[in-house]
């Protein structure tokens, strides 16, 4: 077993009433860890808050238990916060900041460069999933993978591992997944009902953007692009961009795929790789972070071009330099 779990189950046992949280913008590992923690906690006995500050995604919305998930904090302090899916403290978004300052943290995460900013630390990269580490909590108390709970952890990996395809997939991921199908969660309904969560504005939008993706250095590089006129003339929002990305890595000789953002004052980037190039390390040096093979940050730019030169830029200089470096949080 690996040695921090114990400590953070000593740390859950000794305390009452929780607050759970996860990043902004959250994906399927922030959302199934942070229901999958719920029914953890549900069912030792435990007071538990939900909160995240960009709430539920409507692509979630089919999720049970996905109405717990407030995006407004509760009106009394909680006696621990438990942050999943965090690689930095920030993460969590603004409105947690003081809290987080101030009260005890259960820190469980899974991205490259974690500072370790918690009372309570379980951080690993190997693991395929936050999801993945809530469910060996959940082992640790003898709850089983069934129903609600099944169903979280399903989400959590099957979201980080790209259902079960991407290079952090291990045995114990698939394990994890066999115990969650014998207790009773039905594969093909599940992917169903992920699966068909879009709309035909959304279909046609993503066309545009694959239309006009663009190639760069030398066909290593594979860029798409998404702005505020596209979203308003399409009827579509930032959600609907979700894992598009990864579609650039389809072309052959393509190692990094790269799509950008209009998000206010700033760039959204999100990055995709093959292999050993590590764009964490990328993403790092514009104050972002992630894994080796998918990283996010922003550009403090509005100017989509400025922010293209730049990135395309820092992704040309890995390439040419492969670099294993994790960087860490401040
Ligand atoms: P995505 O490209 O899907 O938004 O994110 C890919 C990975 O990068 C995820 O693990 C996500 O947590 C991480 N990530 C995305 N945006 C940011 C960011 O702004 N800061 C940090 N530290 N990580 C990010
Ligand atoms: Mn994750």
């Amino acid at each position: 077993m690996i040695p921090p779990l114990h400590p953070i189950a000593d740390a859950i046992r000794q305390h009452t009433r929780f607050l759970v949280t996860s990043h902004v913008n959250p994906d399927g590992d922030a959302i199934g860890s942070m229901l999958a923690m719920y029914w953890v906690l549900r069912t030792l006995d435990k007071e538990v808050v939900l909160f995240n500050e960009s709430g539920l995604p409507r692509r979630f919305d089919w999720v049970i238990g996905g109405e717990a998930i407030s995006s407004t904090l509760p009106d009394t302090k909680p006696e621990i916060i438990i942050v999943l899916d965090c690689g930095d403290i920030r993460r969590p978004g603004e409105l947690l900041q003081p809290w987080l300052a101030t009260l005890p943290i259960i820190n469980l995460d899974h991205h490259l460069g974690n500072p370790h900013f918690g009372t309570y630390n379980w951080v690993d990269q190997r693991i395929a999933a936050t999801g993945e580490m809530v469910g060996m909590i959940a082992r640790v108390f003898g709850i089983p993978f069934s129903g609600p709970l099944g169903e979280a952890l399903y989400l959590a990996l099957t979201a980080d591992t790209g259902d079960f395809c991407y290079n952090n997939t291990r045995p114990q991921t698939l394990e994890m997944a066999a115990e969650i199908l014998r207790q009773g969660l039905q594969a093909g309904p599940f992917y169903e009902r992920k699966l068909a969560t879009g709309t035909l504005n959304q279909l046609r939008m993503r066309g545009e953007v694959l239309q006009n993706a663009q190639i760069f250095a030398g066909g290593r590089i594979c860029l798409f692009r998404f702005t505020q006129e596209l979203f308003h003339r399409t009827g579509t929002t930032a959600e609907d961009t979700e894992g598009l990305v990864n579609e650039g890595l389809t072309i052959r000789g393509v190692d990094v795929a790269v799509s950008l953002r209009e998000d206010g004052h700033r760039i959204k980037f999100s990055l995709r790789s093959k292999g050993e190039t590590n764009v964490q390390y990328i993403a790092a040096q514009f104050g972002g972070g992630g894994h080796r093979n998918a990283a996010g940050g922003a550009i403090p730019t509005a100017n989509m071009d400025d922010a293209l030169r730049l990135i395309v830029e820092a992704i040309t200089a890995a390439l040419e330099v492969p670099c294993n470096t994790t960087v860490f949080s401040s």
